[in-house]
């Protein structure tokens, strides 16, 4: 392993995901209780009559979250959102959450009464107890952990290695706006920090920054399958671009998947704003991310179920893993599709993606 000045490996390197496994590669799970460890959406554990599925997200200032245009409410009803739509993941019901804050002597009282009134409000929103925390000090800044935990009968649970060729791939909901929102913010931030007179230009954006600062997790699609005795073979939340996502989802089920452009959805307010950034839309639902839709795939048998199923669009099909990971564009070509995937130990500040 390539070395800096210093003789230690720099974590560059690996990236996110590679140091998690060089981390973590001489762990193996002992007990029968662990059914699932690292590697999915959430841990599952064993109770006997039913499983519980157990999730972990930090939030750190300036990384994932800049309180020049976060409010610190959003910022505690998003810190919820982010873990139990991990939860959601797994295809079962986040119950309770542990949430641990530490803060610098910067914040007062009723700022932290602000971010808990976001944590109160998305509790109730989800039906989940705040059961416990941890509370310290920092020396400059934020940091929250939030750890959800859910329940659902062991043959419930979804794992992202069900997939197999000839599954239909879906999404729950349209991708991108919240990259774009966060474009949005920041631009404002710079324009302000050069010229601290100006108001933020924010007309006409709400969706788009409602989508980045107050996003939703998707628990109607769980009622969904629950609802109509149906499950997903392989899910995950998408945190960090369709592409990244439909990645892991490909590499943990040894498959391959074919996206069909056009069927991507996309909000006319992200087409419009991410051509006025001079983007590609598709690029961005490809890699944006903190979009918080559900990614599944579904057994063919069950495609009437998934056709009936609100807000929930068919964006392609699983293929065989020798056959790649393509996307079919909306000019007619076949291309791979990669996961651009962002280093998320460089140039932090633009990457606020690694939940
Ligand atoms: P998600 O994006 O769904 O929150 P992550 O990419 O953060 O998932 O994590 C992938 C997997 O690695 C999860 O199973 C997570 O619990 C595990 N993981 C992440 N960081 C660590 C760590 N520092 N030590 C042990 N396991 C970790
Ligand atoms: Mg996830």
């Amino acid at each position: 392993m390539s070395e800096n000045i210093s003789g230690k490996t720099d974590v560059n390197k690996l990236g996110e995901f590679g140091l998690i496994d060089h981390l973590t590669k001489e762990f193996t799970t002992n007990l029968p209780t662990t059914i699932k460890g690292i590697g999915d959406d959430a841990a599952v554990i064993d109770h006997g009559d039913h499983v519980s599925v157990v999730s972990t997200d930090m939030l750190v200032e300036g990384i994932h979250f800049d309180l020049m245009y976060t409010p610190l409410k959003h910022l505690g009803y998003k810190s919820i959102v982010v873990n139990i739509s991990d939860i959601y993941a797994m295809n079962a019901t986040p119950q309770q959450v542990t949430m641990s804050i530490a803060i610098s002597s910067k914040y007062s009282v009723e700022a932290l009464e602000e971010l808990y009134a976001g944590v109160f409000l998305a509790c109730k929103d989800y039906g989940v107890d705040l059961i416990g925390g941890d509370t310290t000090s920092s020396p400059k800044g934020m940091a929250i952990s939030v750890t959800a935990i859910g329940r659902a009968d062991a043959k419930e649970v979804v794992f992202r290695s069900g997939a197999k060729p000839g599954d239909i791939l879906c999404v729950t909901g349209n991708l991108g706006a919240a990259y774009l929102g966060l474009q949005i913010l920041e631009r404002e931030k710079q324009i302000y920090l050069s010229n601290p007179g100006t108001q933020p230009d924010l007309e006409n954006e709400e969706y788009i920054i409602g989508r980045q600062l107050k996003p939703m997790a998707q628990k109607a699609a769980v009622d969904y399958f629950k609802e109509k005795k149906f499950q997903p073979t392989a899910m995950i939340d998408v945190s960090d671009g369709l592409a990244s996502d439909l990645f892991h989802i490909c590499k943990q089920s040894g498959v391959g998947a074919f996206v069909e452009e056009g069927k991507v959805p996309l909000h006319p307010d992200t087409e419009r704003m991410a051509l006025k950034f001079n983007l590609d839309p598709i690029t961005c639902a490809l890699n944006g991310g903190e979009d918080y839709e559900l990614l599944f795939t579904i057994d063919e048998k069950d495609l009437e179920m998934v056709k009936y199923m609100p807000g929930v669009f068919i964006i392609g099909e699983i293929i065989p893993a020798q056959d790649g990971i393509k996307l079919h564009t909306t000019g007619g070509n076949i291309h791979d599709l990669k996961a651009q995937g962002w280093n998320h130990f460089k140039d932090e500040s633009n990457n606020p993606k690694d939940n």
